[in-house]
């Protein structure tokens, strides 16, 4: 077909429309594109996007539950229990959003499960979310809760929680849609008080509302740049049907809660745990929902979080593993930055006894570990790179001059 050049017959190269016939005729370098072949193509394009994503995820290994548990063993010590729940969870995401892509079963529908971690600071909650992150092949985020607020407060709007998992998508919303977000610290946004009326309960109730439309699964607006909204920002829109949500927190003092609830079952017939079998010492292994409610989270938060396990407090022995079994352990590490100066490190036994102990002695936990280990190599990794010698050998003399020149103070972590 050959049109001639004057304005007039100015046509579609892909329908042949002439401009009246059109809204709007867009002209490019050697051809036009009408609005309705324009919306077309898009349909097109989105659709080939699409099934390129659904396509990617039949060809991805699919790691069985064991497979993944096996995974987070090489780097996190212990914590059994929400390695279990957690496999589980990350496996029938997968298996739910493959579920998308094979139209023709879609009248069982797998709902998804968001997760709640329950345990102390320093526990591995963290940790254990950034190495489910290594493993994945959907966008993966850790967000945390203490800056949100609700709509109109300082702070960050619920939505901006999305913001990241689009970033790390490079603004696929496709891609983000099937995506995990970590929510930490959510123990942050329980109701402060019993009686909402005395003050305005900003980053309590509010925000918990908020989050309940994530957690269900709706389409919202989310800033592309995050922080709050304001009315000029374009904003982009998330199905979060699909998201999975795991949200983790330390919930201090939660442990009341459950011994109250614990004691005043103990006296029915009917008691789960009887008891003279309850470990006192590990009371959040017995949580449950109503003490989420109790401490502050609304019920509905809680319905659509309905996988809630636990992390354990870490003891000596653990303590002492992390150290040096998992796969970039600390002293893994420090043994690779001398090794790249040419210098053979050698810890003693003793001396790694002997931080745990420092650990444990002033409440330092997991993460005290780094400071009691830093606090000792500090000279060394300072002087060292520049002398002749090849070798380090920490012993506890050695150990035990550089811990008692430290103000402990110093090296607590909040
Ligand atoms: P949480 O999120 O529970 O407050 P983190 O996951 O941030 O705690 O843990 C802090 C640090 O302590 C981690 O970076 C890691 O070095 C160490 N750690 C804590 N628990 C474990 C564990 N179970 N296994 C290995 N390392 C751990």
């Amino acid at each position: 077909m050959a049109y001639s050049n004057d304005k007039k017959s100015e046509r579609c190269s892909f329908c042949g429309r002439t401009k009246k016939e059109t809204n709007l005729l867009i002209a490019g370098v050697s051809g036009h594109i009408c609005d309705s072949c324009a919306e077309q193509a898009y349909g097109i394009v989105k659709e080939e996007v699409k099934s390129k994503a659904d396509l990617d995820l039949q060809h991805i290994k699919l790691l069985k539950p064991l497979e993944i548990k096996a995974f987070l063993d090489q780097y996190v010590i212990g914590q059994d229990e929400a390695k279990k729940y957690l496999s589980v969870a990350v496996y029938n995401h997968y298996k739910r959003l493959m579920q998308g892509s094979h139209r023709e079963d879609q009248e069982v529908e797998i709902e998804k499960s968001n997760i709640i971690l329950v345990g102390e600071t320093g526990t591995g909650k963290t940790l254990l979310a950034r190495t489910i992150a290594r493993m994945l092949h959907v966008p993966f985020t850790i967000v945390d809760a203490t800056v949100l607020t609700e709509a109109g407060y300082v702070g960050e709007d619920i939505e901006s929680i999305l913001t990241r998992l689009l970033q790390v998508s490079d603004y696929n919303v496709e891609s983000a849609e099937r995506g995990i977000v970590f929510i930490d610290e959510i123990d942050k946004i329980a109701r402060k008080s019993d009686n909402p009326s005395i003050t305005r309960d900003v980053s309590g109730e509010g925000v918990q509302q908020g989050l309940l439309k994530l957690l269900e699964g709706s389409v919202v607006n989310v800033p592309p740049q995050g922080g709050r909204k304001h009315p000029d920002q374009k904003m982009i829109p998330v199905n979060t049907k699909n998201i999975l949500f795991i949200c983790g927190g330390a919930f201090d003092g939660i442990e009341k809660k459950i011994a109250q609830r614990l004691n005043t079952k103990v006296v029915g017939y009917t008691a789960a745990v009887k008891a003279e079998q309850v470990d006192r010492d590990n009371l959040l292994q017995y949580i449950a929902p109503q003490d989420l409610k109790s401490y502050g989270l609304i019920p509905e938060i809680i319905g659509r979080l309905p996988v809630l396990t636990f992390l354990n407090p870490l003891d000596r022995g653990t303590l002492r593993s992390i150290l040096t079994e998992p796969k970039n352990s600390m002293i893994k590490q420090y043994t690779k930055l001398f090794k790249m100066d040419g210098i053979d490190l050698k810890i003693d036994e003793e001396v790694l006894e002997y931080i745990v102990d420092k650990a444990i002695e002033f409440k330092l936990g997991a993460r005290g570990l780094r400071s009691i280990c830093e606090a000792i190599m500090i000279d060394p990794m300072f002087e060292m790179p520049s002398g002749k010698n090849g070798k380090l050998n920490v012993d506890i003399k050695f150990a035990r001059e550089k811990i008692e020149k430290v103000n402990f103070k110093k090296l607590k972590v909040a």
